[in-house]
């Protein structure tokens, strides 16, 4: 008979970790700082402002996972570890699914680890188009180097990278293109390319085995399985939240109140213009939950000849950085567990099964690009949904990218690629893809994805075209400040992570040496 692994929750965990099983009854905390998500810019937030001194509590809709919890069962994982089991969609032609996390830890628990600093052209624009004068590499420095310090940003041991990502190096540099080696925040990565679905060796540094211990050794506490429903307001002043227990069936449980000196709103670009929107804080009309943006995300399946094994070896070893300039962010080997990748063939039956067969040999590759189109988060009764119409010119730039990606995979010996549309047409050489990218492509069977969203709440030096200041304090709101994704003014054209973390750490840095001014 198979041993069954101990219920999750089960064995030890840190004393100031709190969990739905404690939170039975009514609570009421008292903080300085209450901070609502625990991504990537609410763990570096609760861990530096903790280290200052400061009684931080930090509130958080999924569950408390451990390193030894996350498992090679990946539907298991999904469906614990990302909100909505991974099915969240922004609405528009085509629709655009889009994954989040739901746990202590946020997004970084499922995320690949790709840490890169803010690329200078895009802190140049900041600063042009949102006033962001201070958001030079310069200042900026001493925060990314703390930031790559706490989540040990390294390039990864050359031992671990798998056939997959030496085959997208071998197409690049027949090209003469260039491909850089990604940097992830990691230790010793073995490349079991689990990422997506939590590390099980603990060598990606997500915030939840980096920031979170930090933050709960310098004394913060963490509940985990709190919906946090509102703000709390004293005229224009915030003065803590109210939540619910999350339960395991979806329903509320007790309630949670937290006061506290200062609130810090990191629920992501979707959940936190909602969590501001149910708090009546919607700032000036049509700014908070407008200017989203999605790096919009293609992928093709390549087959070769050759045994790929494309499982083994860490997740994204490379990047294409050739085609930057023309909008087109990256090229990267992505490799995804069979089941994902079956999902994501439009074959069925004994078609699919034949395809499946063929798993040793593929390689999925995927492109994102800087998207020039905004979207919107609307909050009807509460919940958010994302709406964001894909313009032509951005739909233009992925058939460029994809042109490229299948001109590269056939250089490195693909002998077949699969298209990212509904009907995903089989392309044998560059010329053939080049052929049916020249053709109209009707909105709804392009097959687009992310796991990017950005800008919902911008920052910015107009007061009358942002909904945050440059730390992320809210306009016209007394000691809420925003920490994540939703501040950036544009795309980023990279992964977002380490800029989240970096604009986080650096309005700790803010608040601690205005300490009399926020948490008095
Ligand atoms: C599969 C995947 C792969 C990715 N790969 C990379 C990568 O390699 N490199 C990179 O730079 N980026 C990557 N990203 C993106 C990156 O992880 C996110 O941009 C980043 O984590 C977002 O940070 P955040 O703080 O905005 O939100 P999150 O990290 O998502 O954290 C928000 C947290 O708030 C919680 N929350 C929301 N509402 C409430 C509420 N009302 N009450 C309590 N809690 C709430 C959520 O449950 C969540 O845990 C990836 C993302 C995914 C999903
Ligand atoms: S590839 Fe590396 S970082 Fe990713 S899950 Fe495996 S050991 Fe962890």
């Amino acid at each position: 008979m198979v041993a069954v692994r101990p219920a999750l929750y089960e064995g030890t965990r840190p004393p100031n970790v709190f969990t739905r099983r404690e939170l039975v009854g009514d609570t009421v905390l008292d903080c300085d700082v209450v901070i609502v998500g625990s991504g990537a810019g609410g763990a570096p937030m609760a861990a530096e402002l903790a280290e200052a001194g400061f009684d931080v509590v930090v509130l958080e809709e999924g569950s408390y996972y451990q390193t030894r919890d996350f498992t090679a069962d990946t539907s298991a994982m999904v469906r614990q570890l990302y909100r909505d089991g991974g099915a969240s969609m922004a609405i528009g032609s085509p629709p655009i699914m889009f994954q989040e996390g739901k746990a202590v830890g946020g997004s970084t628990v499922i995320n690949g680890g790709m840490s890169w600093r803010t690329p200078e052209e895009i802190l140049a624009r900041w600063r042009k188009e949102a006033g962001l004068a201070d958001m030079t590499p310069k200042q900026l420095e001493p925060y990314f180097e703390r930031v790559e310090k706490r989540i040990h940003v390294a390039k990864n041991d050359p031992e671990a990278i798998g056939r997959e990502n030496w085959l997208l190096k071998k197409g690049a540099d027949a090209k003469g293109w260039e491909i850089i080696d990604n940097l992830r925040n990691q230790a010793h990565c073995v490349g079991s390319n689990r990422c997506a679905f939590g590390c099980p060796t603990g060598a990606k540094q997500s915030a939840l085995v980096s920031y979170i211990p930090r933050a709960l050794h310098f004394g913060a506490r963490v509940y985990s399985d709190v919906r946090v429903e509102k703000i709390t307001m004293h005229g224009k002043r915030a003065t803590g939240v109210v939540g619910r227990v999350a339960l395991p069936n979806g329903g509320s449980g007790a309630r949670v109140a937290v006061r506290a000196k200062l609130v810090v709103a990191a629920c992501g670009a979707i959940y936190t213009p909602a969590l501001l929107s149910r708090s009546g804080l919607t700032g000036r009309p049509g700014l908070l939950g407008g200017n989203l943006s999605l790096h919009p995300n293609v992928k093709v399946v390549a087959f070769f000849d050759e045994d790929v094994t494309s499982w083994k070896g860490v997740h994204q070893a490379f990047q294409v950085r050739e085609f930057v300039r023309d909008g087109i962010g990256t090229f990267a080997a992505v490799n995804l567990p069979p089941s994902v990748v079956a999902m994501s063939l439009p074959h069925r039956g004994a078609q699919l099964g034949k395809m499946m067969d063929q798993y040793n040999n593929m390689v999925v590759a995927g492109m994102l690009i800087e998207d020039t189109t905004t979207g919107r988060v609307r909050v009807t009764n509460g919940r958010p949904q994302a709406f964001y119409q894909l313009e032509q010119r951005d739909i233009d730039t992925m058939k460029r990218g994809l042109d490229r990606l299948c001109d590269l995979l056939f250089t490195a010996g693909a002998t077949k690629v699969l298209l990212p549309f509904h009907h995903a047409a089989e392309v044998h050489d560059a010329d053939e893809a080049r052929r049916v990218l020249a053709q109209k492509i009707k909105p709804t069977d392009w097959e687009v994805m992310t796991v990017h969203m950005m800008g919902t709440a911008r920052m910015g030096a107009d007061r009358t075209a942002s909904v945050t200041d440059a730390f992320g304090f809210m306009h016209d709101v007394d000691r809420l400040l925003i920490s994540d994704a939703s501040l950036f003014p544009t795309p980023i054209r990279t992964n977002p992570m380490e800029t989240i973390m970096t604009l986080a750490t650096r309005a700790a840095g803010h608040v601690i040496d205005n300490a009399r001014r926020f948490l008095s």
